[in-house]
């Protein structure tokens, strides 16, 4: 396995083991089921249990599920097959937040007891007028001196559920003054009388994401709790709770940089919005740039592990060139993917010259580099499929395909040349009639030089397929940088371009997931879902052409 990059946070740990640290490394994953993963995710997979996996600790999967309303179990379920479909594994079994309300709960009790926390019936908007701004003081609220047993009395009448949602909230009693506006008596429990799909009915109120996070990884054990840098804000309300509480151990809490997209829109809540509104055809869409469409769409574990790499983990914000995923997922696929001909527009050609009915069994190598690829059979016949892309009429200068009177070899075969052009009524191409040089198989031929070489099938032998052609979802470099605009007004209307073209014989057998070269076209993913014997169903993953500059 390949050795990850370095970065800084695998630097800060390895000096920590030098300087002596005990202990096992405990890092964790802590999605919210609130939708699908992301490729942002993946950066974050990568990097914690890429973490783990480098210094011998666990990893551990943890649903953070404080907001029921936004949750979901089909996400949870679709979250655990990504990240084993990534290649990891997370220690011992899933963890959900929610396991630790009873101890969260018993710990804002010990907060109020303390004079730490507080029950506050401000409505959202006075409570942010109270809070005040970067520049001005927050001022206390009205309910912040309550007496502890009027807190526990309220917070208890709270749990019980006498008071409707939004009605009051607990709130954590620091510091109103404070320059981190997050030190401002941040809230620690809102009323929601919503089912929860782990709890059920129990709660009517549930922890802050503030309140959940570090007490947590502390119950835990997490050493390192690595998260991105909007976060590094909460990071003293994160120490806070730590240090005032009789938490079991002190995590650290570590931010790196976000990973952002060209192209691409890596928030939920949009992607759920393409999915609600049907602009795809759902979560796991090849179009999508989650996991599940990801490998829909033909990526592998492999080449988005090392695109993880690639970008590396740092501290500055910015945008990762979308080219870069595909230069990663090309990589993979021109070392690893059987190769194919398939003729995506097909147009027929006739070798006047060869006898109908016989049919010669030609060979290719799977892999031009490796031989632990079966060969290929490729059935020659006097009828083929070529693609029409490769013809022109008139053609110009240096056009090396096929056009009336000139030569151009059959990948794999051997050199035609159009003697004529049948069309229809119309006008319409109906075939070309051609004739094959019989001594031009693997040789070149006598006293003239062919330069074109282009792909085909036996018209005869050849399986329909019908090919998905993806390109990007959005036009837009930022499809949501511009706050004031739609980030739908960017949508590409020509994603997807669906084609029925012609593959040769082998692709018959392709089954759900195979990965492809179509020669001279591109990379292709038999769908995991629609492809099958009767129907087969390809995704093109990514083009052949790298403009990546490395
Ligand atoms: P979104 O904005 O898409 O809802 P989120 O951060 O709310 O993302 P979570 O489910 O809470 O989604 O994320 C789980 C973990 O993945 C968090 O630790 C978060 O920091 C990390 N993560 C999410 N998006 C990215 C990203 N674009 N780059 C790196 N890490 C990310
Ligand atoms: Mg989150
Ligand atoms: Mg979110």
């Amino acid at each position: 396995e390949a050795v990850s990059a370095p970065n800084f946070i695998r630097n800060q740990i390895s000096e920590e083991l030098q300087q002596g640290r005990e202990g096992k490394i405990v890092t964790r994953f802590p999605p919210e089921p609130n939708g699908f993963l992301h490729i942002g995710h993946a950066k974050s997979i990568c990097l914690n249990f890429g973490l783990a996996e480098q210094f011998g600790g666990d990893c551990h999967l943890r649903f953070d599920d404080t907001n029921p309303a936004k949750e979901e179990q089909q996400y949870i379920d679709a979250i655990k097959e990504d990240i084993q479909w990534l290649g990891y594994e997370w220690a011992g079994d899933i963890r959900y937040a929610s396991d630790y309300f009873d101890q969260l709960h018993a710990w804002a009790v010990e907060l109020i007891k303390a004079g730490k926390a507080y029950v506050c019936e401000l409505n959202p908007e006075q409570m942010r007028e109270y809070r005040g701004t970067l520049t001005e003081a927050g001022r206390p609220s009205p309910y912040r001196e309550r007496t502890v047993e009027e807190n526990l009395d309220q917070f208890e009448r709270m749990r019980q559920g006498e008071f409707p949602d939004g009605a009051k909230v607990l709130r954590a009693k620091i510091d109103m003054a404070a320059p981190n506006i997050n030190l401002r008596d941040p809230i620690l429990y809102r009323i929601r009388h919503v089912h929860h799909h782990q709890t059920g009915d129990k709660w009517c109120l549930y922890p802050s994401y503030d309140f959940t996070h570090g007490q947590s990884d502390a119950i835990e054990g997490v050493t390192h709790s690595v998260c991105t840098l909007e976060f590094e804000d909460h990071r003293p309300l994160y120490e806070w709770f730590l240090n005032n509480l009789p938490v079991p151990a002190k995590p650290r809490q570590i931010e790196f940089a976000r990973l952002n997209l060209n192209y691409t829109v890596t928030s939920k809540r949009k992607l759920k919005l393409l999915v609600d509104q049907g602009i795809v055809e759902g979560w796991d869409d090849p179009r999508m740039p989650t996991l599940a469409g990801m490998r829909r769409r033909g990526y592998t574990p492999a080449s988005i592990r090392n695109f993880c790499d690639m970008i590396g983990v740092t501290r500055a914000n910015g945008v990762v060139d979308i080219a870069m995923l595909y230069s990663a997922i090309r990589r993979d696929l021109e070392e690893n993917a059987v190769r194919a001909m398939c003729v995506l527009k097909p147009i027929k050609i006739v070798l006047t010259n060869w006898d109908e009915g016989r049919v010669e069994g030609l060979r290719a190598p799977g892999h031009p580099a490796r031989d632990d690829f079966r060969e290929r059979e490729l059935p020659f016949t006097r009828e083929l499929w070529i693609d029409a892309d490769d013809f022109m009429e008139e053609p110009p200068k240096k056009f090396f395909r096929l056009a009336p009177g000139q030569e151009v070899r059959l990948r794999n075969a051997y050199v035609i040349k159009c003697e004529e052009v049948i069309k229809d009524d119309q006008g319409e191409l109906v075939e070309l009639r051609c004739t094959v040089d019989h001594d031009t198989l693997g040789k070149n031929p006598e006293g003239r030089k062919v330069k074109g070489v282009i792909h085909w099938v036996s018209a005869e032998h050849a399986v329909p397929v019908e090919v998905r052609l993806y390109d990007n979802l959005f036009l837009e470099e930022a499809p949501d940088a511009d706050k004031d605009k739609d980030f739908l007004e960017h949508l590409n209307p020509e994603s997807l371009q669906v084609v029925q073209g012609y593959g040769e014989p082998a692709l018959a057998e392709a089954h759900p997931e195979a990965h492809y070269q179509f020669e001279r076209v591109g990379y292709f993913c038999a769908d995991r879902h629609l492809s099958d014997t009767e129907r087969l169903v390809f995704n093109r993953t990514v083009g052949l052409k790298d403009s990546w500059a490395k």
